[in-house]
Order: C-alpha cells, then structure tokens, then sequence
C-alpha cells in the first residue's frame, strides 16, 4: 500500500499565541512519527495548494471566510477564549483545507492508496458560520462536500476525543454524507449526544457514540465491532474520510480518555479496507502530546501502508460497554424509529 501525504510550510505559521496547546510542534511530532514508522519507501509527498474558494464556500459563507481573512490582518486576535489567529493563519486554513482537496485530485489519479493530510489549524469543531475550539475552516467537511456534490457516497468517521460538531452540523440532514463519531462524553463541545441521528432526510446518517471519561481501546473496539463497522458497511460507502485527532491517547492533556498508539492502529486499519484503494483520507485533527503524537503518527501511518509498527501495545479495561449497546440499538436494531 502507498501513502500520499500533503502538507504545507504555511501549517506551520498559524500562531495562537504562547502556550496554546494548538501548536506548531504538533505538526512536527506527527511528521517525525511518519518518518520513523518503517514505511518510508511507502510513502510521498506533496505541497498543498490553496483550496479552491467555490470549494470553501460551499462549506462557509462568503462573508464568513472574508471576515476571518480580516481578522488575520489585525492580528493576533482571539476569536473566543480558545481560537486565537496569527498574521497567517487564514492562509494556512485555505491550505489545510486545500490539502484535501489536492489528495482527492491525486487519488483520482490512482497515485496512491490512501492520502494522509498533515495540516493544522484543525477542523472539525469549525461550523459554518462560526470559527471554535481551535478551528477555522473544516477540512475535512470541505472535501466530503466536494465528493458528495460530484455523486459519491461518502463516510466520515471522527476517532478525535471530542465531538465533530461542526462536521455533524454541515451534514446533519444530507443522506450523502455518513457522520459517525466517537467521543468523551459529556466533554467540549458538549454535543453528540446518542439521540443526534440527523434530521429530515439525514435521519439516521448521524451516528454518535458518547464514551465515558476512562474509556479505553476495549470500548472502541466493541463499538467498531457492534455499531461504526456495521453502520458504515450498510451505507455503502465510496469515500471513507477519517478525522484523526490523537488526544484520545492516554497522556494527553484535553481529555480523560486511555487509548494508546496501538489502539489508534487498530480502528484506523479496520476502517481502511471499508472502502477501495485510492478512495480513503486521513485528516489530522487534534492531538496535544507530544511524544503520544509520535508514537500515533508512526502506528497509523504504518497501518495506512498495510505494515506493523507498534510502539505501544493495545490498551483495555474500563467502562463505556453500555453507552456502545444504547448506539446500536438505535442505530441497529430500532432504525432510530424509538427516538
Ligand atoms: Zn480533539
């Protein structure tokens, strides 16, 4: 298997300020976790270009995409308490989203198997009329609209430690775009609740699995096996689209989750085969811990490369089991009908 990887020098520019958590060095731990996961001859790299703007806006609004590239002009300047921007960042968001939407043009073009965005600022948590929880523009919603709006059938599934409110909320009632996300609960941004299915004809494409704090690899791999394997498999996917935040590692700071590198290889490896070669992203989303970010970096690019690198063993124990059993049966056994 071959991985494409796009990045960008800009990624490394956006600023939110000393001892923000959300920093530059994040990058660099993930990069050096690629560079030592024993698949370098697996993999390539490229420069990404700005994201086309009909792109962007079919995502967020004119206004709102003009607005942050006027608050880049007077910065620094905080958004809210958490998102902060620097004279860049609005040039690196274009290029973060821009990545994906390169990756896309790449796989087309048969040139990999799986494409592995490496950019920051983040994007989940970014709606589209408002910038939060340290993200500006959402990357990853921006190419599955792309997708969608050319006929594919795309799912998004969120492994971050927090909820992709934003990515939910773009999608929330489009039958095109499967939203699956897994997430400590209650937790920022305090959505994803079990009865968030989707509305309308979205119904149902929204699936959310709430875990407690402490929750483990165990948890995720019941809920992989009972409810995001099977849900994703009835969708029928085209495109498989992951948002990848590592802050559900045990060392890391913003969550009380206890999941290890080698967990993190395990969920993105039995997501990969969902869908065909050339037809799966990789998004880096959040992830606050160093050295975890290394090891994370190195175990799933090696599994996105069909390899091994284990630094860390599988975790277990802890709670989360009913929380999975409520999801499927919502999302399994009762067609969301009892809600
Ligand atoms: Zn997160």
């Amino acid at each position: 298997m071959s991985v494409l990887i796009a990045t960008h020098d800009l990624c490394w520019l956006h600023d939110p300020g000393p001892g923000h958590p959300e920093r530059p060095d994040r990058l660099s731990a993930v990069k050096q976790g690629f560079l030592d996961s024993g698949v370098r001859d697996s993999i390539e790299w490229i420069e990404a270009g700005k994201a086309d703007r009909a792109a962007l806006e079919a995502v967020h609004p004119a206004a709102v995409l003009d607005e942050l590239e006027e608050r880049c002009r007077r910065a620094p300047l905080a958004i809210d308490p958490d998102t902060r921007v620097s004279v860049e960042s609005a040039r690196a968001a274009i290029r973060a989203a821009g990545a994906g939407l390169d990756l896309i043009a790449q796989l087309d073009n048969s040139r990999a198997d799986v494409g592995w965005s490496l950019v920051r600022p983040p994007g989940h948590h970014a709606l589209p009329t408002r910038q939060m929880g340290f993200c500006l523009i959402n990357n990853i919603a921006v190419a599955a609209r792309f997708l969608a709006n050319r006929g594919e059938r795309v799912a998004i599934v969120d492994i971050d430690a927090h909820h992709g409110n934003g990515t939910q909320e773009i999608f929330y009632g489009d039958p095109s775009v499967l939203f699956v996300s897994l997430h400590q609960h209650p937790w920022y941004p305090f959505t994803g609740e079990l009865e968030e299915v989707g509305s309308g004809e979205g119904r149902g494409f929204t699936v959310n699995v709430p875990l407690p704090a402490g929750a483990t690899g165990l948890a995720y791999r019941l809920a992989f096996d009972d409810v995001v394997l099977p849900v994703v498999s009835r969708f029928r996917p085209t495109w498989l689209l992951i948002s990848a935040g590592f802050d559900g590692h045990r060392s890391d700071p913003l969550s009380q989750l206890e999941l290890t590198s080698g967990d993190y290889a395990d969920l993105v490896g039995q997501l990969l085969p969902m869908v065909a070669p050339a037809r799966r992203l990789v998004f880096l989303e959040g992830g606050y811990d160093l050295a975890a970010l290394v090891n994370c970096g190195a175990a799933t690019m090696a599994v996105s490369a069909d390899h091994v690198n284990r630094p860390e063993s599988a975790s277990t124990g802890g709670p989360g089991a009913e929380m999975v059993e409520a999801a499927r049966r919502i999302h399994l056994d009762g067609g969301c009908g009892d809600l």
